[in-house]
């Protein structure tokens, strides 16, 4: 799948939407869900162009790929939720049920987080 640059999350690294942000680096930016599925619900995504955790895994850098890992240990110590815990989510593709097609990753916490997934 092709890179599409006018994705929403491309559109928030751009600055061209606004977002809510809680944490940001040279290698990734994090901001609130808009639309939350728990007490806390962050999303984290990289700054390179990659349509998701396939395409990142498969042509991120080896820098990039630390950097943005990193990122998200920092962000879930920033956020309180290392202690108790948290669900991390990285959606792909059409039978994971990927909305946004730029890499990003959930995390989940503040709350228990209830069953790993349902089936439809
Ligand atoms: P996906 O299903 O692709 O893993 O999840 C995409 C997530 O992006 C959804 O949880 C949705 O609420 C969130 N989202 C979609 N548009 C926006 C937006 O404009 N701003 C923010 N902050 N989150 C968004």
């Amino acid at each position: 799948m092709t890179y599409d640059p006018s994705n929403i999350f491309a559109r928030i690294l751009r600055g061209e939407i606004p977002c809510n942000k809680v944490y940001e680096d040279s290698h990734a930016l994090a901001f609130s869900d808009i639309r939350p599925q728990a007490k806390v619900h962050v999303l984290v995504i990289p700054k390179g162009a990659y349509v998701s955790a396939e395409d990142f895994s498969a042509s991120a850098s080896d820098a990039e790929i630390v950097g943005f890992t990193r990122a998200i240990a920092r962000v879930t110590a920033m956020l309180g939720v290392a202690g108790d815990g948290y669900r991390l989510i990285a959606n792909t593709g059409a039978h994971g049920h990927q909305e946004v097609p730029h890499f990003h990753v959930h995390i989940l916490g503040g709350q228990p987080i209830g069953k790993m997934v349902t089936l439809p």
